[in-house]
């Protein structure tokens, strides 16, 4: 189920220079996800051997600090126990990304002490996961996972996508309360991309930068350290601030 590799990123892993692993698969169908090969196409992706990926990490590690396992959601891939032991036996940092559905394997990850960074997708309200991520009855297993992260030890994020149609500031407000206390919460960009799951949003114009910082307000209020990403890329956008 791997299938890709960014060879290196300054981006995906804070601080660290890194590689991305893509892990195909999701459970979610967020509309504006544009990995939707990821999500749908995967068996139209080639597959990357497991032992060309550790091959290849163990070639680089004068050279890298950290993997960002990504996805899909790479939670759902059954041998992603298995993988990450074998990266940390070549003594990389890990990043995970997941989108929360799977407490139980967050769960056994912490137990096991395999990550030293994970980043949590909170797509929406706990109310508004149907709309936003097209699934029911999630509210519980997300609660779980934002508290196993909280309570794990181990540097998390939270992070949300402004989708301009769906997160305003009640929204932002009930989800900033159901992070309440995290240590670090990001609120970033939406971009619009001729593969996205719901076409509506491929040409959808990305939200101003002004509630941006409105947004940033009422997290401030719930979370330590709030943090906008990905803005810079939309210069048109500040201009109407
Ligand atoms: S954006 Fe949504 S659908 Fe796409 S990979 Fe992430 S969780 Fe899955």
């Amino acid at each position: 189920m791997i299938k890709g590799i960014n060879k290196t990123t300054l981006v995906d892993y804070p601080g660290e220079l890194a590689c991305t692993i893509f892990i195909a698969g999701c459970n979610l169908r967020c509309g504006y996800c544009y990995n939707s090969d990821l999500v749908f196409n995967i068996h139209k992706i080639p597959t990357i051997k497991e032992e060309e990926v550790i091959d290849f990490l163990a070639l680089r590690r004068k050279y890298l600090d950290g993997v960002c396992i990504t996805g899909g959601e790479p939670t759902l891939f059954k041998d992603i126990i298995p993988l990450i032991k074998k990266i940390k036996k070549l003594c990389y940092k890990i990043k995970l990304d997941t989108n929360g559905t799977n407490p139980t394997i967050l769960k056994e990850l912490f137990r096991e002490k395999l990550l030293d960074y994970i980043a949590m997708d909170v797509k929406a309200s706990l109310q508004s996961y149907l709309k936003v991520a097209g699934i029911r009855n999630m509210g519980a297993k997300i609660k779980e996972s934002i508290t196993l992260i909280k309570e794990s030890g181990v540097k998390y994020e939270f992070r949300t996508t402004i989708v301009p149609d769906v997160i305003d500031e009640n929204e932002m407000e009930k989800i900033s309360r159901t992070i309440q206390g995290a240590d670090q919460f990001f609120i970033q960009q939406f971009r619009p991309d001729n593969k996205t799951i719901n076409p509506r949003y491929s040409t959808m114009e990305p939200q101003q930068i002004s509630v941006f910082y409105r947004y940033k307000s009422i997290a401030e209020k719930y979370c330590k350290h709030v943090g906008i990403r990905n803005i810079d890329n939309w210069p048109s956008l500040v201009e109407k601030v």
